[in-house]
């Protein structure tokens, strides 16, 4: 389970270092500068922020996912960038590395996971494509890697992770996932035409990425993760609720079949998720909020309003189809969000392409890793097209 040793500081590989994960990634690590050290690091484009993150911490490798950027930064550190998959590969199984934090948005994260599985290590998961796409893989992997562990990162998954303290399955009644419901949770339906993106990118309560905000708004990201609940915890979908928790104290709940229902509370900050996930099974000091109950005076919860969400429906329909079905619906959403922010299409298409392009999509059973990754270009490819053909 673990290669943590108390007098050695444990090699931390980041990838999706510039964004919010990787933000909150170095903050828990600057923290316990004393345990571990920040060995590579990979992001995206923004090479201006990773030469500073290079700057202030003696990584052994970077690299960048787009060349164009990996030559920036190279030429402004003097040092060699490594680039797009090969790179992030090569840096996950570096016999060096301990842990890989995957902070990575999108289907992109999905191979590296399964990299770094392969080669021992533990992973620290923020990257629910992963699972979503290539759930049946992980699953595989991991146990022909006894060695490895994965870890969720993902609050509500950390959450329940923390409840169940490893019970067995059996003794799991149904979890019950929160959601705050997102920016629209009391809009009323008639006024969904008239979202702006402005106003969809204005989560209440998490600072995220902007095609993560964007799927919390139209309740995708909790089908996702209801998704990556299904393989992380392997329950049924019948077993796996969604609760909206508007003030995200609740990070999630474990009804047990002996009527106890566990809840993980806390201040809605990603670096204990990600700190737990580092220090499991030991808990460490944090400087994050503490939340004293009296403070909030009281917390609410609303059953899901399918009518005005319908990608939450998508997701479990996906889900219970299973094979390439979960991978399809997360590719042509990671089309249609940007076609969004870009302004391509309204808010209320989101949901209705991805319906549509559920439905033309031949689905195939028990797919491999190569079939699945095939299904997402083609879907990508398709939806771009679908998208070209008709807005
Ligand atoms: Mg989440």
């Amino acid at each position: 389970m673990s290669n943590f040793t108390v007098d050695t500081k444990s090699a931390v590989c980041l990838l999706g270092a510039t964004g919010s994960i990787g933000d909150s990634t170095i903050d828990v690590l600057k923290h316990h500068a004393d345990r571990f050290t920040l060995h590579s690091v990979a992001a995206a484009s923004n090479w201006q922020k990773m030469a500073t993150i290079a700057r202030e911490f003696d990584v052994k490798h970077l690299v960048m996912w787009s060349s164009e950027a990996a030559e920036k930064l190279s030429k402004e550190l003097g040092r060699e960038v490594l680039c797009g998959m090969d790179g992030l590969l090569q840096i996950v199984k570096d016999p060096e590395v301990d842990v890989v934090v995957n902070g990575l948005v999108g289907s992109v994260g999905c191979l590296p996971t399964l990299e770094a599985i392969k080669h021992d290590k533990r992973v620290a998961l923020a990257n629910k494509e992963t699972l979503v796409m290539a759930g049946y893989c992980v699953e595989q992997l991991l146990s022909e890697h006894p060695k490895a562990s994965l870890l969720p990162v993902d609050s509500e998954h950390n959450a329940i992770f923390q409840c169940l303290a490893e019970r067995p399955t059996k003794e799991v009644h149904h979890i019950q996932l929160t959601a705050s419901g997102g920016p629209f949770r009391t809009l009323p339906k008639e006024e969904f035409a008239n979202i702006t993106r402005a106003q969809a990118l204005k989560h209440p309560t998490w600072s995220m990425g902007p095609k993560i905000t964007i799927d919390s708004s139209t309740l995708m990201n909790k089908g996702l993760e209801v998704m990556e609940a299904h393989y992380l915890f392997k329950l049924p979908y019948d077993q796996i609720k969604v609760v909206v928790h508007p003030q995200s104290i609740v990070h999630s709940m474990v009804q047990f079949v002996d009527g106890s229902l566990m809840a993980q509370l806390g201040a809605p900050d990603m670096r204990h998720p990600i700190q737990f996930a580092l220090s499991y099974p030991e808990r460490w000091d944090l400087n994050v909020d503490h939340v004293y109950l009296p403070d909030i005076g009281s917390l609410d919860f609303f059953a899901p309003d399918a009518e005005k969400f319908p990608c939450l429906r998508l997701a479990y329909e996906a889900g219970n189809r299973e094979g390439t079905a979960p991978a399809i619906l997360n590719a042509a959403n990671e089309v249609v969000v940007p076609a969004f922010l870009d302004g391509q299409i309204e808010y209320l298409d989101i949901p209705k392409i991805l319906e549509d392009i559920l439905g033309k999509s031949s689905v195939i059973d028990e797919p491999d890793l190569d079939t699945i990754l095939k299904v997402d270009q083609e879907t990508r490819i398709f939806t771009l097209d679908y998208l070209k053909s008709k807005f």
